[in-house]
C-alpha cells in the first residue's frame, strides 16, 4: 500500500477521466492520493474531486508562479494611485487568501499548498510577459508567509514548493522559524540541495521524490543522504513522468518509483513501502 503524496489529478490533463485514474491507482495499491492546488481554481477543484473518495485528500494553495497574477493589482494598483478606469486590474491577493481560508474549512483539506519560492523562467506558462523581478520574489514571500500562518490557524499541514529560489525559501522559513516547527510540512519534489537537506533534518521536514529519480543522476546521489523517516513518495502526475513510461504521469506509477528508489538503496521494497506510506500519515496528519 502507497500514499502518493503529490498529485495534480485537478489539472486539464485529467479532465475526463480522473474518475478511471483514481480507480486504477486504488487497484494498483495506491491508497492514499492527495490532489494539490496551485491557485483558487484548481484547489476548489482538488476539494471537490477529494470529496467523491474515502481516501483521497486535497490541499489548497496558491503556488509561487501564480503569485505573477497579483503583480498588477498589488503591486502596480498599490504604489500608483490614480491609474485611471483602462488599467489592468486582475485579482487581488487578499481576496483569494480569504477564498483559499473558506476553503480550509473543509474536513477533507489535509494542507495549505503548493505554496513557497520560485525563480524558475517556464517555456510553457499562462503568463504574456513572465519574468522574475524583485516586486514578483517580494510578493511570493508575502504570499508564502500568508499561507504559512493558514496553515498554522486551522493546524493543516504545509506543502514547501521550491524551484531555483533555495536562498529566499530558507529565508522565509528561518524566519517564521517558531511557526513551521510547528507545523508537519515537506520539501515536495525536494531539489538536491544540501542546506535544503540540513534544514529538513534539523527542523523534521518531510523530503518528496518524484518519478525524475529515474533519470536525474544529482537525485539519485541524494536520495541515499535521506533519513528514511523524513521519505514520502509523491508523482506530481501529470508531470514528472518516470523514464520510459508513458506520458502523462498517473498515480499507479508510485509502483515504479518506489521500487527504483528500493533498488538504490539496497532496502526491502515492502519495509519502503511501509516507512513512506507511515511517514505520509504522520505528515498530513491520518
Ligand atoms: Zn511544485
Ligand atoms: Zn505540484
Amino acid at each position: 500500500m502507497l500514499f502518493d503524496t503529490h498529485t495534480h489529478l485537478n489539472f486539464k490533463a485529467f479532465e475526463n477521466n480522473f474518475d478511471q485514474v483514481i480507480k486504477d491507482s486504488l487497484k494498483a495499491g495506491i491508497r492514499y492520493i492527495n490532489i494539490v492546488g496551485t491557485d483558487i481554481d484548481s484547489s476548489k477543484k482538488a476539494v471537490e474531486i477529494a470529496e467523491k473518495y474515502v481516501d483521497t485528500f486535497a490541499s489548497v494553495g496558491i503556488h509561487p508562479h501564480h503569485i505573477f497574477n497579483y503583480l498588477t493589482s498589488n503591486v502596480i494598483l498599490s504604489e500608483t494611485k490614480n491609474l485611471g478606469p483602462s488599467s489592468p486590474k486582475g485579482p487581488a491577493l487578499q481576496d483569494d487568501l480569504q477564498e483559499l481560508e473558506k476553503l480550509l474549512k473543509n474536513p477533507k483539506v489535509i494542507a495549505v499548498g503548493e505554496t513557497g519560492m520560485d525563480r524558475h523562467i517556464y517555456k510553457k506558462t499562462r503568463y504574456k510577459r513572465y519574468g522574475i523581478s524583485d516586486k514578483l520574489i517580494n510578493l511570493q514571500k508575502k504570499a508564502f508567509i500568508a499561507q504559512i500562518k493558514l496553515a498554522l490557524k486551522y493546524q493543516k499541514s504545509l506543502i514547501i514548493h521550491n524551484r531555483d529560489a533555495v536562498n529566499e525559501l530558507l529565508e522565509v522559513l528561518t524566519s517564521h522559524l517558531g511557526g513551521v516547527t510547528k507545523l508537519r510540512a515537506v520539501f515536495h519534489c525536494c531539489e538536491p540541495d544540501q542546506k535544503l537537506l540540513d534544514f529538513a533534518i534539523k527542523n523534521k521536514i518531510y523530503i518528496g521524490i518524484d518519478g525524475d529519480v529515474t533519470y536525474d543522476k544529482k537525485k539519485q546521489e541524494f536520495i541515499k543522504k535521506i533519513p528514511l523517516d523524513l521519505l514520502v513518495l509523491e508523482t506530481d502526475s501529470p508531470f514528472l513522468t518516470p523514464e520510459g513510461l508513458k506520458n502523462p504521469n498517473i498515480p499507479s506509477n508510485l509502483n515504479y518509483i518506489a521500487e527504483y528508489i528500493a533498488e538504490k538503496l539496497k532496502i526491502d521494497i515492502k519495509k519502503l513501502k511501509e516507512v513512506t506510506l507511515k511517514n505520509s500519515k504522520k505528515l498530513f496528519k491520518l
